[in-house]
């Protein structure tokens, strides 16, 4: 069973002929029977409506039969006048909105919108929009003016308070002297700077230079400290050897003059031995 039978009829006054249109909101179906058969249950809704001809004001009395089978569909219908001719019928099951429904179909809406995909947004939008149209067209139709009267007033809103901050921002961000002082400040800073970027240049450049040449001196001097090394070592040696030599002359004449000074002094002693015997002393 379903939630229920939406109705629309057109009927003509069998008395005068004036033609009459009932809508949703005129029929009040109720459930008249229901047996279980193969797929599931099979329920047949009824509604009468008692109306008096608008125009010469005849008793009408009209009665509508729905069967729901299975469960969803609409199987079969019939239906019944008095005093009245019923030109045409239509029929359809009742989707009362259901929350969960709601929350689900919002949530499909934002989730393009959070990934940026706008294309997948439009058109999930414009399906959601004709789905909410078909279950209630009056209220979607309302609701839809309203937001887009909102959202237009809140993007007029928008544009009008960025212009006044742009209008706030304007006369002191375009005072012309004072934009002509920075930008000559910072024509100068620039030219300082490049003068110091070009002298700190010219510095490294010089620098470079020096190593350079020191560097080719080194590489001059090199043979010539390498060429004489021998030599000098071979001078060292000698004067080395020529002072070892020196040394070793002065002690053998230490030592000869040493032994000459003992003979003396020996000599000298025997002659003063033989000079006081020769006295008698
Ligand atoms: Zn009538």
């Amino acid at each position: 069973m379903s939630d229920g039978i939406d109705g629309e009829a057109i009927y003509k006054c069998s008395n005068c002929g004036a033609k009459h249109f009932l809508h949703a909101d005129d029929f009040e179906f109720e459930v008249q029977s229901s047996d279980e058969r193969q797929m599931g249950a099979e329920t047949q809704y009824v509604a009468e409506i008692h109306a008096c001809c608008h125009n010469c004001k005849e008793a009408i009395e009209l009665e509508f039969e729905v069967w729901e089978y299975p469960a969803g569909i609409i199987n079969c219908t019939n239906e019944s006048a008095n005093n009245a001719e019923i030109t045409d019928s239509h029929f359809s099951i009742e989707h009362l909105p259901n929350p969960d429904d709601g929350v689900v179909e919002v949530a499909k809406l934002i989730k393009p919108l959070l990934q940026f995909r706008f294309d997948k947004f439009s058109e999930q939008f414009v399906d959601f929009w004709i789905t909410q149209y078909r279950k209630n067209a009056r209220t979607t139709t309302i609701s839809s003016a309203i937001s887009l009267v909102l959202a237009s007033a809140a993007i007029g809103l928008g544009i009008y308070t960025s212009q006044e901050k742009l209008g706030q921002q304007l006369p002191r961000a375009q005072d012309f002297n004072e934009q002509y002082v920075l930008l000559k400040t910072t024509q100068q800073n620039l030219n300082d700077l490049e003068h110091f970027i070009s002298s700190k240049k010219n510095e490294m450049e010089a620098t470079q230079n020096l190593l350079g040449d020191l560097e080719e001196q080194r590489a001059a001097i090199e043979p010539i400290v390498q060429a004489n090394q021998e030599l000098v070592d071979a001078m060292f040696a000698q004067h080395r050897r020529d002072n070892e030599n020196y040394v070793l002359r002065e002690r053998l004449i230490g030592v000869a003059l040493g032994v000459l000074a003992s003979l003396i002094a020996s000599v000298i002693w025997h002659f003063i031995g033989r000079f006081r015997r020769k006295r008698g002393v």
